[in-house]
C-alpha cells in the first residue's frame, strides 16, 4: 500500500502546507519580536543529536538541543502532549527534520514550517537573509511542536479553525505545570 500511503502523505503535505504558509506567515508578520534570548552551547548538543538534517549547520545543534528538552517536558506532562512529544523525539532521532535557513514559498503563500503524515517535517530557521535573528529559536520550536501536532494528532490543516486547535494544544502542553 506504499502508492496510497504517499498519495495520502502528498494530500496531507498539500493542506498543511499552504494553510500553515498563510497562519504562520500572518503571525510572524503580525508580532513584533523581542531580540533573541541567548543560547545553550550547541558544541554538547552536536554530538548528542547528529541525526539532524539542515542548511543551516550553525543552529542546528541549539535546535536539536530545544527538542531535547522539549521532548523530555512533553513526555512528563502525558496525555496529548506525550503524544505529540513522540513524533518530536522519532523525527529528531531519524533524521526527518530538516531546518532551512530562510521561509520558502509554497503555491504563492510563505512558509515557516512543514509537515508530512510519515513525520518528516522541514522548517525556517529564519523569515529571510534580512530577517536574521528576528524568528527567535523558540519560535523555530514552536513551528516544530506545531507540525508534530498535526501529525500526531491527525489534524489536516486547511482552515483557520483546524489551525487554532493545533496552536490550542501546544499552547496547553506550553503552560506552566500546576505545583
Ligand atoms: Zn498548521
Amino acid at each position: 500500500m506504499i502508492r496510497g500511503a504517499t498519495k495520502r502523505a502528498m494530500l496531507v503535505l498539500a493542506f498543511c502546507s499552504a494553510a500553515c504558509a498563510r497562519h504562520r506567515a500572518a503571525d510572524v508578520a503580525a508580532h513584533p519580536v523581542p531580540p533573541p534570548a541567548p543560547l545553550p552551547s550547541p558544541a554538547a548538543a552536536s554530538a548528542a543529536h547528529p541525526a539532524i538534517t539542515t542548511e543551516a549547520q550553525t543552529i542546528a545543534p541549539e535546535l536539536a538541543s530545544a527538542i531535547g528538552a522539549r521532548v523530555a517536558d512533553l513526555k512528563a506532562r502525558g496525555g496529548v502532549c506525550e503524544e505529540y512529544g513522540e513524533v518530536l523525539e522519532s523525527a529528531l532521532a531519524t533524521g526527518r527534520i530538516t531546518l532551512r535557513p530562510y521561509m520558502w514559498r509554497v503555491d504563492g503563500n510563505l512558509a515557516s514550517a512543514q509537515g508530512e503524515s510519515t513525520g518528516e517535517m522541514t522548517i525556517a530557521r529564519d523569515i529571510d537573509s534580512l530577517n536574521v535573528g528576528v524568528r527567535r529559536l523558540d519560535d523555530v520550536l514552536r513551528s516544530a511542536e506545531h507540525e508534530a501536532a498535526h501529525i500526531a494528532l491527525r489534524i489536516a490543516s486547511g482552515d483557520p479553525v483546524r489551525e487554532a486547535r493545533v496552536d490550542e494544544r501546544v499552547n496547553g502542553c506550553r503552560s506552566a505545570l500546576p505545583r
